[in-house]
């Protein structure tokens, strides 16, 4: 009788799950935990204790991927040593190369892809079993979300839900459309159920997720939307904060930005990636707007939705990008003036359409200043920005104990500007009043003024 056969006597296998990348992959990763621990799996956080090893991995940038091998590389020892050690690759990476992962790491046991999530017990069942190595790269479970598992997710008061998957857009520098397939959406009452439940266990803080997330609605038809959804889940009692990650700058509608203002619990903060503020260069990404269409979509956005505070994605060095079209860079962001920028260094991804028909040709130096000149420029609008804040309450959300100073508790403000104040961990999970005393490029501190 093997240790799956025998639940009573065996002791459960152990399972090291390490996450890369974005929101959607965390969520994946609570995802696969909920479905390992229906099966008696336990987990661990020692690589060398597990029996297990499981990576859910990005391929957004080359960087993502290159630490991924490099784990890689380091459990082939171990798994000579231990064949019956099952080594799993999860997610994007996966996807994205597929039988080339597996002839350059033979070691690997599985390939599990975005859309089989689902039965990752299944596979490591029966690698566990005897079979393998096992690619599962199909879409045998599009939409895993229905099999959550509430009590897996890491915090206690906030959490992520996703509302749509995978892109049908086509921006040339850009694996998601590849490795995520195509767009499909959870319908509002699938959603509206589960954010009740997570508020009935806890959570005030609800972040919607999706690829290209207000694009929500476009694929199921009916009266679905991002707007509408809002103001449904709006009504939720109990839930405080409401955000969404990641917009598209075209589909910001009317309807989404009056939805922004009317819905109290939504946060007066919108991740809208620019990418470059040229517009040649925006052609060659096939972005679909010109950065006058970006600004005039900011200025409306700013005379609707009054308080709001934009953040961004910006890549640098991309195909063919010059010196005066970094510098359109330079004055878009300059002249908007985001709460948070996402700077990149441009990194070729195989199989989009950059990396088929548009050289790579921006000297790495040249990409690494160009990097370094746009953190700086954001780091001194974050700094002015926070500063001006000095003496203001804000509204702030506790997530916890700083990461650098435990004594300290840190959180959020609607704007998601980080605040850092001493007060009872009994604050955790409540929006309290902070009065703003210093502030830095990266977070501001002050005093406890009233609580919840
Ligand atoms: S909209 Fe976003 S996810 Fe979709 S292809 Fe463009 S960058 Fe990628």
């Amino acid at each position: 009788m093997d240790e799956l056969s025998n639940p009573v006597t065996a002791p459960p296998p152990k399972v090291f799950l390490e996450t890369f990348g974005c929101q959607m992959n965390f969520l994946d990763s609570e995802l696969v935990r909920g479905r390992l621990a229906e099966r008696r799996y336990a987990f661990t956080t020692s690589r060398e204790d597990a029996d297990v090893v499981a990576f859910n991995t990005c391929a957004v940038r080359d960087h993502a991927e290159e630490r991924v091998r490099a784990r890689l590389h380091e459990l082939k020892r171990a798994k000579e040593r231990r064949p019956d050690l099952v080594v799993a690759v999860l997610g994007c990476m996966a996807q994205r190369e597929g039988q080339a992962l597996l002839q350059r790491f033979p070691h690997v046991d599985i390939l599990c892809g975005t859309r089989e999530f689902g039965r990752i017990d299944e596979l490591i069942d029966r690698v566990r079993g005897g079979g393998g190595p096992i690619v599962a790269l199909g879409d045998h479970d599009v939409l895993p979300d229905w099999k959550r598992d509430l009590s897996q997710r890491p915090h206690r008061h906030s959490a992520f839900v996703t509302i749509q998957r995978g892109c049908d857009r086509a921006c040339t520098f850009c694996v998601v459309p590849r490795t995520r397939g195509p767009e499909v959406e959870r319908t509002m009452d699938d959603l509206e159920r589960e954010v009740r439940a997570l508020v009935d266990d806890g959570v005030v803080d609800v972040t919607l997720l999706g690829q290209i997330v207000n694009a929500y609605g476009r694929k199921s038809g009916g009266d679905a939307s991002l707007a509408r959804l809002l103001r449904r889940l709006d009504r939720v009692p109990g839930l405080l904060r409401l955000r969404f990650v990641t917009s598209f700058p075209t589909l910001l509608t009317p309807d989404l930005m009056q939805a922004l203002t009317d819905c109290e619990s939504v946060v007066s903060y919108l991740h809208l990636p620019v990418q470059s503020g040229a517009n040649r260069c925006l052609k060659r990404m096939a972005r679909g707007y010109t950065a006058e269409a970006y600004l005039r979509l900011v200025d409306r956005l700013r005379e609707v939705v009054q308080k709001v505070e934009l953040a961004t994605d910006i890549i640098v060095g991309f195909c063919g990008e010059t010196d005066a079209e970094f510098n359109a860079t330079v004055e878009l962001m300059r002249r908007v003036e985001f709460v948070q920028a996402f700077i990149f260094k441009y990194s070729e991804r195989p199989g989009t359409a950059a990396a088929q028909g548009m050289p790579d040709d921006v000297p790495q130096a040249v990409k690494a200043a160009r990097n370094q000149e746009l953190l700086a420029l954001q780091e001194s609008i974050q700094r002015r920005r926070n500063r001006a804040r000095i003496d203001s309450v804000e509204q702030v959300l506790v997530d916890g104990p700083s990461k650098r100073d435990k004594s300290v508790l840190s959180g959020r403000t609607s704007a998601n500007r980080i605040v850092h104040f001493r007060a009872d961990a009994a604050m955790i999970g409540r929006v309290v009043q902070v009065r703003v005393r210093d502030a830095t490029a990266l977070s501001m501190s002050g005093d406890l003024v009233a609580a919840g």
